[in-house]
């Protein structure tokens, strides 16, 4: 994640959730996904418009693109890339987590960063879930993260919302202990058995609004 520095002391990280007008999860009642194919996209000319205000400025930032925008334009992953940004995944379809099994979550997440990796041609190492939905009913997630390469994520919110956050969790970046190391943990100190130390993630808390690039100034879900 691209952190700067707005004064002493003091620094501020700028993340951009790269989806479309019509795929916030606020919609998702009245706008069926498999109907998304059908709008115009706004996506493209928002981002153009953020990377150029950003270069201005001298920011550097962190991009959360969703992997259905990387495959309907991969050109913005080229744009994001060579403006020296860092691009980070987003998963693929914007589906809640929890309302995913293990198996579709690790799938999609998996095709969303070999998409993501192969546009950008770098290893992709940050993630953040669909409407911030890693909750203590989808912890299980955090493993799967680890176990697909990615470094930290940034999918908990530490608040209480009907849709996502876990109300006691750090506010500070942190390293965070995945359900998997945990019990392996508890494992190891019963029978002595060793485990590899893969199940580390370092969770990046982003503690306000995340625009997004198509509605930019207001919070990302
Ligand atoms: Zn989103």
């Amino acid at each position: 994640m691209a952190v700067v520095s707005a004064k002493a002391g003091v620094k501020n990280a700028f993340t951009v959730d790269v989806e479309d007008y019509f795929q916030v999860e606020g919609f998702a009642s009245a706008i069926d996904r498999r109907s998304w194919e059908g709008f115009r996209t706004r996506v493209g000319g928002s981002t153009s418009l953020l990377l150029d205000i950003l270069a201005a400025h001298g920011v550097h930032a962190t991009f959360f693109v969703l992997g259905w925008v990387a495959r309907k334009h991969p050109e913005i992953v080229r744009q994001i890339v060579a403006s020296g940004h860092e691009v980070a995944s987003h998963g693929m379809s914007h589906r809640l987590i929890y309302t995913q099994t293990p198996e579709e979550f690790r799938r999609e997440t998996h095709d969303a960063k070999a998409l993501l990796e192969d546009l950008a041609q770098k290893p992709v190492a940050g993630y953040r879930a669909a409407t911030y939905s890693i909750t203590r009913r989808s912890l299980w997630a955090l493993d799967i993260l680890c176990e697909e390469g990615f470094r930290y994520d940034s999918s908990i919110f530490p608040m209480r919302h009907d849709r996502y956050g876990i109300p006691d969790a750090e506010s500070e970046p942190h390293v965070l202990t995945t359900p998997a190391e945990a019990s392996s943990s508890n494992f190891r100190s019963r029978c002595c058995a060793t485990r590899a130390r893969r199940f580390r993630l370092r969770a990046a808390v982003i503690s306000g609004c995340s625009p997004t690039a198509s509605r930019a100034g207001r919070c990302a879900s």
